[in-house]
C-alpha cells in the first residue's frame, strides 16, 4: 500500500490510497483500497488510509469507522484509531494512518510492522519530518 493523509491550515482533510492488492488475489477481486469508507475516507473530522487484509478491512469499514467514532462518540483521533484497529479489525489484519482536522496524527497497526512517515509544513516550508520502519506503534 501507498497511503497518504493530509490536513491543510484550514482543517480540510484529504486521503488517498494505492495498492497492487494482496499477493495471489483472485482475478477481478476488488479490495478495500478503492472503496471509500473501507480503505480510504476523509471528511470534516479526519482523513484515513488503511493497509492490510482487504476483506477484513471492508467488513470493518475501517476508515469510515474512525470518522464515525470521532463524530458520534466524540473520541479523539488516537482513541478512535485504537478502537478500530485493536477492537474491530481482527488481530494481525492491518493498520492505518490518520490525521484529524486539528492536526493530530495516528499510525496504528496490529500487524508485525508498518512503514510510515510524517511531515509537518508551515506554509511552504517543511518544519518537521519523522519516519519509522520499526515493529511496534510506540
Ligand atoms: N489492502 C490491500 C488489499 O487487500 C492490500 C494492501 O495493499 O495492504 O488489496
Amino acid at each position: 500500500t501507498v497511503g497518504c493523509v493530509a490536513v491543510d491550515i484550514n482543517g480540510h482533510c484529504a486521503a488517498a490510497t494505492s495498492t497492487g492488492g494482496l499477493v495471489n488475489k483472485m482475478v477481478g477481486r476488488i479490495g478495500d483500497t478503492p472503496l471509500i469508507g473501507a480503505g480510504t475516507y476523509a471528511n470534516e473530522f479526519c482523513a484515513v488510509s488503511t493497509t492490510g487484509k482487504g476483506e477484513e478491512i471492508i467488513r470493518c469499514l475501517c476508515a469510515k469507522e474512525v470518522a464515525s467514532l470521532m463524530e458520534y462518540k466524540y473520541l479523539p483521533l488516537k482513541e478512535a484509531t485504537d478502537t478500530v484497529i485493536w477492537k474491530k479489525l481482527g488481530e494481525g489484519n492491518g493498520g492505518l494512518i490518520a490525521v484529524s482536522s486539528t492536526g493530530e496524527v495516528a499510525m496504528t497497526f496490529n500487524t508485525l510492522g508498518m512503514f510510515r512517515a510524517c511531515a509537518t509544513e508551515d506554509g511552504h516550508r517543511q518544519i518537521g519530518i519523522w519516519k519509522d520502519a520499526c515493529y511496534d506503534d510506540d
